[in-house]
């Protein structure tokens, strides 16, 4: 797909927090790449550990939105740290989380490692992007946790992978495309551990600009106990938002009848050509939310796969408006977690071709084969 044309705004902090006699956590924002790392070891390693990292990172970056290659430069960031600890710089046994991001246009490359988050709020919405890798998260994976429970866990800050020990390691990385108005947030756990998922949220949808959104989720961890060093990102995809279809019955339905004077004596006429007015307005608007109907299209997520629909979600004066035209095969499961998130909303296109453009995305994104094309001819025995 190619990038829209969007600009950014952005901003980034990282605070001490009231606890820790020091700040290990790092954070990078060279656009088009924003990164936070959240540096492990103690006794000044794990700052160490995550400035190099960042360094790495950055020195290493792709040109381009690519998670392939901006996961090849975690691994680079990988090696130095481990590299720097048998040269004898910070300590054995220091590692970093490293959660990073690249944007063009509307398109982000993430690449990431540890229980540090990258979040996007999708028109309006809270979307966890990252997977921890955390003993509590897999706890909670299993089931024998719950997601607030293992905010409040004694171990919740065990990870389970991070920069600095396995020079196998191998970052989660994954590309997909934002909308314009969606808010990236890239933050430590030291925000994630204080405050709530609902927390966040609320802030990223209020907050009147990066700056403000950074300053709120600090201070609110801080209210909260500021128990860990908290590092926050935020970067606005901007640009005019996708434009809103006018409704069926604003758009297609125009009164033109005459305009019917009633005189003492006709008073009845004038009512049954109101009453007739009224039915052809009604019929009108019924015949043109059809039309406009047949017109669109829509892609949800139904039974786990993803659906094609012709028309619109939802009913007009009682009648049904939309038609199902294709059930793709394409697991939801298999598509990154942001395309999913939305097709579970429903994505809304102008048409059908627009539609079976996006399945063939999906497709690839899941590594699925396209069935073959009812174009091709078939031979019969
Ligand atoms: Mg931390």
């Amino acid at each position: 797909m190619t990038p829209r044309k969007v600009s950014l705004s952005y901003a980034g902090a990282s605070d001490i927090g009231l606890v820790r006699s020091g700040n290990e956590d790092a954070y990078l924002i060279e656009p088009p790449l924003y990164a936070v790392a959240d540096g492990l070891g103690g006794h000044q390693a794990g700052e160490v550990a995550s400035q190099l990292a960042i360094e790495v990172l950055y020195g290493n970056a792709p040109k381009h939105a690519d998670a392939k290659a901006l996961g090849r430069a975690v691994r680079a960031a990988n090696a130095a740290v481990i590299e720097a600890a048998a040269q004898g710089r910070g300590r054995t046994g220091m590692g970093t989380t490293m959660t990073a991001a690249m944007i063009e246009g509307t398109h982000i490359a993430l690449a990431h490692v540890g229980d540090s988050r990258a979040y996007l709020l999708n028109a309006g919405a809270l979307l966890q992007l990252s997977e921890d890798h955390s003993m509590v998260a897999d706890m909670v994976r299993s089931g024998s946790l719950t997601a607030e429970g293992a905010r409040v866990h004694p171990s919740r800050s065990v990870i389970t992978r991070a920069l600095g020990s396995d020079p196998n390691m191998i970052a989660d990385a994954f590309d997909f495309d934002a909308m314009p108005g969606d808010r990236l947030l890239l933050c430590s756990d030291g925000l994630t551990s204080m405050i709530t998922d609902d927390a966040i949220e609320k802030i990223l949808q209020t907050a009147p600009s990066p700056e403000a959104a950074v300053a709120r989720l600090i201070s609110s961890a801080n209210d909260a106990g500021g128990q860990d060093n908290i590092t926050a990102v935020v970067v606005d995809i901007e640009g005019a938002a996708p434009a809103v279809t006018a409704g069926a019955t604003s758009r297609h339905t125009s009164a033109e009848a005459p305009v019917v004077v009633p005189s003492a004596g006709r008073a009845w006429i004038a009512r049954v050509l109101w009453l007739l007015l009224a039915i052809a307005i009604v019929a009108g608007a019924v015949w043109a939310a059809d039309t406009y109907a047949k017109s669109q299209a829509y892609v949800i997520a139904e039974n786990g796969v993803v659906t094609v629909y012709q028309g619109v979600p939802g009913e007009f004066a009682g009648i049904r408006l939309n038609w199902v035209q294709t059930i793709s095969g394409i697991p939801v499961a298999a598509l990154d977690p942001v395309t999913a998130a939305r097709l579970r909303a429903g994505v809304r296109v102008e048409g059908l071709p627009a539609a079976y453009a996006l399945l063939e995305q999906y497709r690839a994104q899941a590594g699925i084969l396209a069935p073959p094309s009812s174009a091709t001819p078939t031979t019969t025995p």
